[in-house]
């Protein structure tokens, strides 16, 4: 007797036929052009949101390599009908004191390594994966019919060991502006304590679901393949959507305008007959 769900099924279809289709595009080819773009991307590690000479249509890698691109990210979402039989996202450890690793300083974005025992998420059908790092993007670079929000953040997951298949998903989570949790803004000061980024791991811990919505164990959420929104911009990530957005004060989005003051986000690219799941 088969049961799981045939929401879930279909589900773990489409990824399975996203992952066929790109595994038979790029079969033999895949770990040898992923070292090449890896390769080429290592000689222009300068990118840039603009159109100047480090900019979108510049970047190295898959992005602008029409032989290999298949599924790139961000989209515009389409407003769909939801199927509430889609499986639900469990999210672990998010409510735990959670020390941060290292702090990337680079040009282009605030981003945080989570450590050893970091939260993780669980996908009915994909399986368990691990918090890996996050960042945010200012704007989103996912539009929801055609809106894009003031900010979002990517809480980038991957799957232990896994080599082939779906080994990374990305929880987006769109941010807008109004008043925020106690919670998001405890997140918020400590995040931004780290910057320009101290010299040791550690400091003061966070309680990641301060960046999450309340609704997140049993969130709505858009799903879809999709790739690196940054250079060398590689496939076979999902992405899910939640659909709650979380807030951030006036202030406290001015914080990040002014640490990064131009805007970083990829431009939308094409569905190219992609599915986009609804729940
Ligand atoms: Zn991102």
């Amino acid at each position: 007797m088969d049961l799981v769900p045939p929401a879930i099924r279909r589900l773990s279809r489409l990824f399975l036929l996203v992952s066929l289709s790109l595994a038979a595009s790029a079969q033999t080819t895949a770990p040898a052009m992923n070292a090449k773009a890896a390769a080429e991307c290592d000689k222009h590690p300068l990118y840039a949101y603009d159109n100047g000479p480090n900019g979108q249509s510049t970047w190295c890698g898959v992005c602008n390599n029409s032989a290999e691109r298949h599924f790139q990210a961000p989209i515009n979402i389409p407003e769909g009908k939801p199927n509430p039989a889609l499986p639900a996202i469990r999210f672990t450890g998010y409510n735990q004191p959670t020390p941060l690793k290292t702090t990337l300083e680079n040009p282009n974005n605030l981003k945080l390594y989570t450590p050893v025992r970091p939260p993780s998420i669980e996908i009915y059908g994909l399986g368990k994966y691990d918090l890996e790092e996050f960042h945010f993007h200012r704007p989103s670079e996912e539009a929801v019919n055609n809106h894009r929000y003031p900010m979002v953040i990517h809480l980038v997951h991957k799957k232990a060991g896994c080599v082939t298949g779906q080994c990374a998903v990305v929880i987006s989570v769109l941010v807008e502006q109004g008043q925020p949790t106690a919670k998001t803004s405890a997140v918020l000061k400590v995040l931004f304590e780290r910057f320009p980024p101290p010299a040791a791991d550690g400091g003061t811990p966070i309680e990641i679901d301060g960046l999450l919505p309340a609704d997140h164990q049993n969130a709505g959420y858009y799903s879809f393949p999709g790739s690196l929104t940054t250079p060398p911009c590689t496939e076979g990530i999902t992405f899910f959507v939640l659909k709650t957005p979380i807030k951030f004060s006036p202030a406290e989005i001015e914080e990040f305008a002014r640490r990064y003051p131009l805007p970083n986000a990829r431009d939308i690219q094409e569905l190219n007959g992609r599915t986009v799941e609804n729940r």
